[in-house]
């Protein structure tokens, strides 16, 4: 039993931090269905509500985990895309459709290369 294979890494729940600034930002954000969430190599990440039309509904907000600010790194190349480790948008409920969300997701993350997660 234990040793199932836990291969479902693209479900793994966010930090909780982060899931409470994505639920912040879906506060301040009436327009936001999304929330786009860019984790960088640095620990930083990037985060920007979207709507519908995969439009920005808020402005990009930059933070890190348990600091005052970002690190020197991303003050410097302010989270540069070369450093992307990993991103998505978490979706607000009820989720879009499928099309919906691929649509959003190239227009947003720039490639719809997410695969059929989930
Ligand atoms: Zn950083």
């Amino acid at each position: 039993m234990c040793a199932k294979k836990r291969n479902n890494k693209a479900r793994r729940d966010p930090v909780k931090s982060e899931r409470a600034m994505i639920e912040g930002i879906l506060e301040g954000s009436p327009d936001g269905i999304g929330v786009a969430v860019i984790r960088l190599d640095c620990g930083c990440r990037k985060m920007a509500a979207v709507d519908k039309n995969g439009e920005p509904a808020s402005k990009i907000i930059m933070y890190r985990d348990q600091a005052e600010s970002i690190c020197s790194q991303c003050k410097k190349d302010n989270g540069d895309f070369m450093r992307v480790t990993e991103q998505f948008i978490s979706w607000k409920d009820p989720e879009p459709g499928e099309e919906v969300k691929q649509m959003i997701i190239a227009k947003v993350l720039g490639t719809a290369d997410q695969g059929p997660a989930n």
